[in-house]
This record gives structure tokens, sequence and C-alpha cells, in this order.
């Protein structure tokens, strides 16, 4: 019988039970494709300027992405001069360019001075019937002259199988062999409409492999929320690459973010991609600026909430020991720990806070203010500031004829009558 007690745990504190399938995750090297200057900027309403993103670029590059797509070069104009900017930036990363499967969109990507190529063709009948109104034939052909018109100047190529998700797999397997035997290097697998789950992905990307024995590429959109365990199915199944973007932004939905991926990789599969991890909020930061957004409070990783606790129960527990809820440490990812005052902080927090102001209060005071804490938060609809405990804590004083010293050790009295003092002072 198996031995349940000695299971080992992963970096998150979690037993590592085995898979119910066969994992390839950490056999090879893992690489990331960052896509933000290319999906990112094909959601809706954004774009960002050349200026921005010569320095998004730099910025990837600096937190030791693989590869950089960098745009379209045949929307000509600014979009192509910034991508023969950034291919001449003297980046460590490798800068690819997005094309159709046309070989002007092709040459003109070649004259960016780019070191990748992705060709992009629909795969699935209803993209090849509706959209492009040909036939697989035609997609076979296309394909085939565009790879190998791209491998004859030595450019590593992806080939992206469009709608790769709902593409009847003979045809696709067809399509991926069709491009091999013409160079490329990698097929990117794209669940355009993001409606793969995890085991139907690890399938699907399994038998891919097994058949093509082309690398893969994991190209998922987040419409059910699912774009990063979809991206960590590939990858079990035998994927090498991940094609993410800073804060999950890209076409409707949007993309795996960067953020989740590498962080899931390194504390729930045991994966570390050497990714300088502690600007993570700063880059989210700036791309969701340039992009006209906001980094959301409740966004995973990179969100302010992810190190804000207010319950009283959680703000002890983090308090004694972060790790009895937080995973890693938020300086990790740029941000800073916060234990909010509100309407569910319990008399531990309240305590605590105080202390940072240099104010010590007996548990029995702290008990007693702490309903004054919670109508005021439920009164201004919101927590408290420190300034406002602050102030609360007198108006405590005052109204309940309190000496906040009594009860206290007689060493801290003396300290924490001055502290006060400097902290009203302060205010
Ligand atoms: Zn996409």
């Amino acid at each position: 019988m198996k031995d349940l007690h000695n299971i080992p745990e992963n970096a998150a504190g979690q037993m590592v039970w085995e898979l119910p399938v066969a994992s390839k995750m950490g056999d090879l090297p893992i690489k990331l494709d960052d896509t933000t200057l290319r999906d990112g900027e094909q959601t809706a309403g954004v774009v960002f300027s050349n200026e921005e993103k010569v320095n998004i670029a730099r910025m990837l590059d600096e937190i030791g992405v693989d590869q950089i797509e960098a745009g379209i070069p045949t929307m000509g104009g600014d979009e192509c001069e910034v991508i023969e900017e950034i291919a001449h930036l003297g980046l460590n990363a490798s800068i690819l360019a997005w094309n159709r499967a046309s070989l002007d969109d092709i040459k003109t990507s070649l004259g960016c001075g780019v070191d990748a190529i992705a060709i992009s063709l629909a795969t699935s009948d209803i993209h090849i019937e509706t959209k492009l109104r040909k036939d697989r034939a035609w997609v076979l052909d296309s394909i085939r002259k565009a790879v190998a018109f791209a491998k004859e100047h030595n450019v590593y190529v992806s080939v992206n199988a469009e709608d790769a998700s709902r593409t009847e797999l003979g045809f696709l397997l067809e399509f991926a062999a069709a491009a091999k035997a013409e160079g490329a290097d990698r097929l990117r697998f794209c669940d355009t409409i993001g409606i793969m789950e995890p085991f139907r992905c690890y399938s699907i990307v399994k038998h891919l492999i097994e058949e093509t024995g082309l690398e893969v590429e994991m190209h998922t959109h987040n419409d059910f929320g699912m774009a990063v365990a979809n991206a960590l199915a590939g990858l079990h199944a035998g994927a090498t690459w991940i094609n993410v973007t800073v804060g999950g932004l890209g076409e409707r939905a949007g993309n795996a973010a960067l953020e989740e991926v590498v962080m899931a990789l390194k504390y729930l599969e045991g994966v570390d991609l050497d990714i300088d991890t502690k600007r993570f909020r700063e880059v989210a930061d700036y791309v969701m600026q340039a992009a006209g957004r906001t980094v959301s409070a409740w966004k995973p990783i990179v969100g302010s909430n992810m190190f804000a606790h207010e319950s009283g129960i959680h703000a002890d527990g983090v308090i004694k020991n972060p790790k009895t809820y937080e995973v890693f440490s938020p300086d990790e990812v740029g941000l800073e720990r916060q234990i909010v005052v509100g309407k569910h902080s319990g008399s531990k927090t309240i305590e605590m806070k105080l202390t940072e102001f240099g104010i010590a209060i007996t548990r029995e005071h702290a008990a007693d203010l702490l309903p004054l804490v919670r109508s005021k938060a439920v009164g201004l609809n919101r927590s408290l500031f420190d300034k406002e405990l602050v102030e609360l804590y007198h108006e405590f004083l005052v109204t309940a004829g309190v000496d906040p010293t009594v009860g206290l050790p007689t060493d801290t009295k003396a300290a924490a009558s001055t502290k006060a003092a400097k902290a009203e002072k302060a205010e």
C-alpha cells in the first residue's frame, strides 16, 4: 500500500501527488515567447507608441524572455520602423515577426532584420471556408511555399496553426507534416478562441508531438479562464515553448499571462525559468499604463491584493508566519505586503498597526477599540487609512476616558508615551 504520510512537497507546500498521465514537464528546456507587442497590442482599443514598444522590448529582454514577438511588419509605417529598430537593439532575445502565409509579408519581415519568422495560417474548416474562402489543399500548398521561402533566408520559422484547437486532428497533422518537410522549426498550437480545457489539450498536444516530432509552442487564450492551465497542460504533454503576454493582455479575454506562467511553473511544477520576477509588477505597470489600463487589484501574481490581508484570522496568521496565507514573498514579484484595517479586522491587527506608529496598546484596549474600527469602516464603506485608525485611537482614549499606559509593561510605558506624542506631532 502507498505510504500517504511521506509524499514530498512542492515549493507551494503542496504534496506532489502523481499525475494521472505521463508528464514531460522539465525533460526539455522550456522557453518563453512574449507576444505583448503583437497579440497584446491587438487587444481592442490598445495601441503602443513606438517609444513604448522599444521600452517594452528592452524590459522583456532584461527580465530574461527568450523570444519577443515584436509585431507585424507588413502593416508598414510605424510598425515596420519600430520592428526594425527592436531587431537592431542588440538584445539577447530572438526577435520574431508575424506574417500571413504570403511571400510579400515574409519579404517585408526579412527586410526588418528579424531572426525569426512566424507564419500564421488558419487550419480549421470554419476559418478556411468562411474566412479565407479556400480549401485544405490551398492551405497545405501555401504553408509549404511560405516555409520554404523563409527557410531559404536562414531564419527561425514558427508555423502558427490558427484555430488549431478547432481543427480536425488528421488535417492538423498533415499541416504540421507539410511545414516540417519544408524545414519549419516549430508549430504554434493556437487555441485562438480559448475553448480548450487542460485534459483534452494535453491529449491533442501529446499526439501532435508524437506524430510529427516538431517542437510545439502553446498559444492559449483566456476566454474560459484556462489560458495558463492549458499552457501548462501542453508542457506536460511535451510542448517546449509558451507564448505569453504581460498581464495577460490580448484579444478578447487575453492570453496566458507571463507572470502567472512563470510563477506557476516555479511554485507548482518545480521548473525555474530564471526570469527576473522581482520586476514583474514594474513591467506590468508600465505595459498597462502604455495600454491605457491599470493592473487590477485582484490580478493573480501582480495585483496589489495578492498580499493584502484584512480579515482578523488571515492577518493574524500572516503576522505570525506569512506562509500561512501566502505562497511566496511579495518582494519576489515587486509587491509589498499590506495589513488592511477594516470591517473584518481583528484586535491583533489593530495592535500591530498602532505599533507601526509607535503606539503601544493593551490587548483589552485593542478589543474595546475594535467595534469602533468596524463601525467606522462600515460608515465609510471602505477600509481605514492608517491615519484614520490613529485618529480613532485618540478619540477612543478621550471618549472612553482611558489611560493608555494602564496595563502596559513598565518599560513599554515610557516608550509608548514619547512615541505616541511624536506620532501625534507628525500628523
Ligand atoms: Zn492569439
